[in-house]
């Protein structure tokens, strides 16, 4: 069985920045009050309404299941944090197959209009247990990685922690 308390969303945040990875698995948590992540949420909501069917298991939480096509959605708003949204729908398909189940994953951006096809590769998983490991070292530390200094930082919900 996988590591299950290893979320999507760390490993999300551990392509990002490693110190957002160390304060949101230390329950550091901060007001989401910015416009981008109210469109990200009425985009969520609003995608997928007629056929929406999300499955949470131990923080491997994906927003659409095509149970009958074996294949998981993504929902996301913009490409600007690709990499990051890659990584966690690997995640996923390597969570998945640990347990004997071969997926297929999809990463939509309805308001672009652009679907990814994402397969999990023999070098993906062998990366993904490297990634496991290095994050379970970071969230061991007593005190958070240094700020990245990224352009990135001005849109991240800790900037004002990490800034002021
Ligand atoms: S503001 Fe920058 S350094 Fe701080 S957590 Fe966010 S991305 Fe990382």
């Amino acid at each position: 069985m996988p590591n299950p308390i290893i979320t999507g969303t760390q490993i999300a945040y551990y392509t990002i920045c490693h110190r957002k990875l160390w304060l949101f698995s230390k329950n550091i948590t901060m007001e989401h009050t910015s416009e981008l992540v109210e469109i990200g949420k009425i985009i969520h909501e609003n995608s997928y309404s007629r056929k929406r069917k999300e499955i949470n298991l131990e923080g491997i939480k994906v927003d659409l299941l095509e149970a009958k096509r074996g294949v998981i959605h993504e929902v996301k708003k913009s490409k600007s944090l690709e990499e990051s949204h890659i990584w966690q729908l690997k995640y996923y398909l390597y969570y998945f197959k640990q347990i004997g189940i071969e997926i297929e994953g999809i990463i939509d951006y309805p308001k672009i209009r652009r679907r990814e096809r994402i397969a999990l590769t023999e070098e993906d998983i062998s990366k993904i247990g490297g990634i496991l490991f290095d994050i379970q070292n970071i969230v061991d530390e007593d005190t958070p990685p240094p700020i990245i200094h990224k352009p990135y930082c001005k849109k991240c919900s800790y900037y004002e922690f990490c800034y002021c």
